[in-house]
């Protein structure tokens, strides 16, 4: 037969997710906490009363109202709910694909931006962020869009994998000089000290992007895109039916209703991930196998070894039961780098234990 698979396709890598394991679990940002006993048995009680016959509310209205309001959505703006924001993301360019047309993006940052352009079959601009401290750079980032005039541009505000939060003011100027969209991706808002959600109002090509996932609720897949009205009725128009499944539906309703459960564990998180970060600052003084180690507003801390050592401590930490992201493979500007996902203060322990018996071991 002949091979019907188009070439862009066939030429990609499918996306590797490690199967989990017996693994302390830090290389995918799951939040570590569950909920207090006696709302979980509430839950599993509720539960009772959903009716998995039906098909689910295809507007998911009450779960869309909610979010409404525990996310401060401005009530001018559209909302359009997503299978995890990585739906979105498809959804959004599914719309606005065309052959010819672009997106653009700084690099290093989410890959499922660059994947899913080539699925939709659009071309992909990869501007390299600041080498010495992954800051936005501004002057290519808005000749890049004078030139080639990019459709959409996602900014991840924090970054992931850099876990920094670019600078407001560049934002803004790459709203007023861009002509296509611009996706404000704000998976990590709940760790991070600044949002683009109150500035619908003030920019016709912006969308803003969250989701539940890194907030706690990674296990259920909800993503949310906030923008002008008229924009979000084009871009609903592709979703698929139903694409909000009832048991997300309802417990996602059911969260946000005691949504200070969510706000407690991220705020437990963001004193977490500062402890973390002096103590892996402390470490980095003391050795000089850790090069640097990278500010966060995101609840991951990315941090850069000496030549040879990324791979390494990734298997090291791996013997030793530990399991976070080398980001040696991308190559580039993240080469020897390692991702680790804050956690809980005994994992946190048990992850910088096993990190010195790395170091030690060489
Ligand atoms: C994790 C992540 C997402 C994907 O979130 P889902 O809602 O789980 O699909 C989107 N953007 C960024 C920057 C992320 O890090």
């Amino acid at each position: 037969m002949k091979n019907w698979i188009r070439p862009e396709i066939a030429a990609l890598s499918a996306y590797h997710i490690p199967a989990p394991g017996e693994w302390i679990k830090l290389d995918a940002m799951e939040n570590p906490y569950r909920w207090p006993a006696e709302l979980e048995r509430e839950w599993l009680e509720s539960l009772q009363n959903v009716e998995i016959n039906r098909y689910p509310d295809p507007a998911a209205i009450e779960l869309t109202n909610r979010l409404r309001s525990t996310m401060n959505i401005p009530a001018d703006a559209g909302v359009v709910l997503g299978n995890g924001s990585d739906e979105l993301i498809q959804m959004i360019l599914m719309a606005i694909a065309e052959s010819g047309r672009t997106v653009m993006a700084p690099e290093p940052s989410f890959v499922m931006y660059k994947m899913i352009a080539t699925y939709v079959g659009m071309k992909f601009s990869a501007v390299p962020l600041k080498e010495s401290d992954f800051e936005l750079d501004l002057d290519k980032i808005l000749t890049t869009i004078v030139e080639q005039q990019p459709a959409i541009i996602f900014l991840a505000y924090p970054n992931n994998p850099t876990g920094n939060l670019w600078k407001r003011a560049d934002i803004e100027q790459i709203l007023e000089v861009a002509e296509g969209f611009v996706v404000v991706d704000e998976a990590y808002h709940v760790f991070a000290n600044d949002s683009f959600m109150g500035d619908i109002y003030k920019y016709e090509n912006l969308l803003v992007m969250r989701t539940l996932s890194k907030m706690g609720l990674a296990g259920l897949r909800l993503g949310l895109l906030a923008g002008g009205r008229k924009w979000i009725t084009e871009i609903d128009k592709v979703r698929l039916p139903y694409n909000i499944n009832t048991l997300t539906q309802h417990t996602a309703s059911f969260i946000l209703n005691h949504a200070a459960v969510l706000e407690k564990q991220a705020a437990e998180l963001r004193s977490n991930r500062e402890d973390l970060l002096a103590q892996l600052q402390q470490l980095a003084d003391s050795s000089p196998l850790i090069q640097q180690v990278y500010p966060s507003q995101a609840n991951f801390i990315l941090f850069r070894v000496d030549s040879g050592w990324a791979d390494k401590i990734f298997e090291g930490l791996k013997l030793r039961g530990v399991l976070i992201k080398n980001l040696n493979p991308a190559s580039g500007a993240l080469s020897e780098s390692l991702r680790v996902t804050v956690s809980t203060k005994e994992e946190n322990a048990q992850f910088l234990i096993a990190l010195k018996r790395c170091l030690e071991d060489e």
